[in-house]
């Protein structure tokens, strides 16, 4: 028999394994099952602080094995394959989408083609480091852009809501396989860390590589390769450009991935000219970054009880004005980091490394933002373009370069949390973990009205939540707009094929249909699986 129980218990116990046993062992008695204690084996599961009503408790899960072994396919991962010339799948975009589709197909011995702008992790290493050396923006090789997607160079938080669309043990299974830290089976709010992430995602390819997948770096997708197929416009094929020498390829296969992440205006650009019909607008979000010294939330999350304790999280969510308020990839201990994807525009993210250990704690806080929020200047643009769906990212693109007027370089434009609140240009700012440097900016001045006002009701009511939130120390770092994606690229709900575009697949959070690393890699493992049995 196999019953799962959890147990709560106070920090200090973690380690006294007697204590959780017969804790356990209490629960199992007190829902009236019977064991023995030597024929009955615990197999951790999963633990979870909780820091609510003012003390700090841990919640511990375990699977318990009643006269029987436990099983040892916890850890197991899917068999992949050398590749069969049955079928060649396109994959565009090598982020958790394109990557967790490729090892999918391999499953079924399906040769994957990954075609990707940037370069590969050692290289866009360098490139993110220009960044802030040399305020230079590499429009394929960013934070964005290149090998192992938006992720790469992330926190790697490995959490999703999104329970309901896959099996995301299966996920941090192949990742845990891959080099992540086997933690991250057990944490209930797993992460890597950038300075493990890359090495995952190299072994990745590594894998994809040897069983017969082709990698293509440096090499962009510019266009469809469309035909006619039994009355429909169907896609057999790519046109792409090599970033550096210009020099234009076509690749033809079975069936395109289209996992391109949500930072590929050229991308929807491109679908708008082909095949306007096929993007819809849809919800995202606009906010700032905000920092604070890691003690700070520390303290107010732990009550003052800090000694020993992870480096504190944070989620909050408020509703102002029939709107979302809320704070969106929470980096304890991390930075702020240069996100753009384009040396016109200015756009910050988070992340941190697997010890979490910065001296500071960030996350964007967000306003909802929907189709009906966008400024008509832009809905009018959009409609004058031949595709509406396009308003948002037109409203999207414009906050990134009012960013980049307002900031320098890639100096990001900046105000003390309090400033801001009282509408006024901060006459210092403190010392920040966002290397490219800030510049002191009344925020109030340049973003929208509707944005702003529920920015500043946001961070009061926050405060209410977390008492201390709002304080002289606490940074905002704009601007925030790449939270998700404002155009969903439509696909039948059944197939998962574009609904204009035949044998195209959107996947991932380009797609409009996932956000987030995990939920994105099950979106491409499904979209995978549907082609497997064309
Ligand atoms: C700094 C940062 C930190 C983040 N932290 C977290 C986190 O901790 N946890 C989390 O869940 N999520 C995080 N995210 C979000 C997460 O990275 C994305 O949700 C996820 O990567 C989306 O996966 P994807 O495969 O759909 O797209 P992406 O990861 O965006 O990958 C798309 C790929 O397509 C390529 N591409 C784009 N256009 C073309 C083209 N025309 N031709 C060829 N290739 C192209 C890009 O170069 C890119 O590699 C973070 C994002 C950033 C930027």
């Amino acid at each position: 028999m196999i019953k799962e129980i959890t147990i709560t218990i106070n920090p200090e116990d973690e380690k006294n394994y007697n204590r959780l046993k017969t804790l356990v062992f209490k629960e199992l008695k007190q829902n009236g099952i019977k064991f023995t204690a030597e024929k009955t084996t615990l197999v951790f599961q999963k633990k979870s602080i909780d820091a609510r009503h003012g003390r700090v408790k841990l919640h511990l899960r375990y699977k318990v094995y009643i006269d029987e072994k436990p099983a040892d396919s916890e850890d197991a991962v899917p068999v992949w394959k050398k590749v069969s010339e049955s079928k060649t799948v396109i994959i565009i975009g090598s982020g958790p989408a394109g990557l967790f589709a490729a090892l999918r197909l391999l499953e079924d011995e399906i040769k994957p083609v990954i075609i990707e702008r940037g370069t590969d992790t050692t290289s866009r290493r360098k490139d993110i480091a220009l960044i802030s050396t040399k305020n230079f923006v590499n429009a394929n090789s960013n934070y964005c852009f290149g090998e192992g997607g938006a992720g790469t160079f992330s926190d790697g938080k490995l959490y999703t809501r999104s329970n309901k669309r896959g099996d995301i043990g299966r996920i941090l299974r192949i990742f845990a396989h891959f080099g992540a830290d086997k933690a991250i089976l057990t944490d209930a709010h797993p992460h890597i860390g950038t300075d493990r992430l890359p090495k995952v995602i190299n072994n990745m390819r590594n894998k994809i590589i040897e069983l017969g997948g082709e990698f293509h770096f440096n090499t962009k997708l510019t266009d469809f390769i469309i035909e006619e197929c039994k009355g429909a416009e169907t896609v057999c094929g790519v046109m792409t450009e090599d970033v550096i020498s210009g020099e234009k390829t076509e690749f033809r296969g079975d069936a395109v991935i289209l996992a391109t992440g949500h930072s590929a205006t050229d991308v929807y650009s491109l679908i708008a000219r082909t095949s306007p019909a096929a993007l819809e607008a849809k919800t995202f979000a606009v906010g700032v970054r905000v920092e604070h010294p890691r003690k700070l939330i520390d303290n107010i999350q732990y009550h003052g009880k800090t000694e020993g304790m992870p480096t504190a999280e944070y989620r909050v969510t408020v509703q102002e004005d029939e709107r979302g308020v809320y704070s969106f990839c929470m980096c304890p201990g991390g930075f702020v980091v240069p996100s753009a994807s384009g040396d016109e525009e200015i756009v910050v993210n988070g992340m941190s490394a697997a010890a979490r250990n910065s001296k500071w704690s960030n996350a964007a806080i967000v306003v909802e933002t929907r189709p009906e929020d966008i400024p008509q200047n832009f809905v009018g643009e959009a409609e004058k373009m031949g595709c509406p769906a396009l308003a948002g990212l037109l409203f999207r693109t414009d906050l990134e370069k009012k960013a980049k007027m307002n900031g320098k370089g890639q100096a990001a434009p900046a105000q003390l949390l309090t400033d801001f609140l009282a509408n006024k240009q901060s006459e210092t700012l403190p010392e920040t973990s966002y290397t490219p440097g800030i510049t002191a900016s009344n925020l109030n001045e340049w973003l929208p009205p509707h944005i702003c006002t529920r920015l500043q009701k946001g961070f009061r009511d926050i405060d209410k939540k977390m008492h201390g939130f709002v304080s002289p120390e606490a940074l905002l770092i704009a601007v925030e707009t790449r939270t998700s994606t404002p155009v969903r690229i439509l696909r039948d709900g059944e197939t998962m094929e574009c609904t204009v575009l035949k044998r195209l697949y959107p996947a991932g959070e380009g797609s409009g249909y996932a956000g987030g690393i995990v939920s994105s890699a099950m979106d491409g493992e499904k979209v995978a699986n549907l082609i497997a049995f064309l």
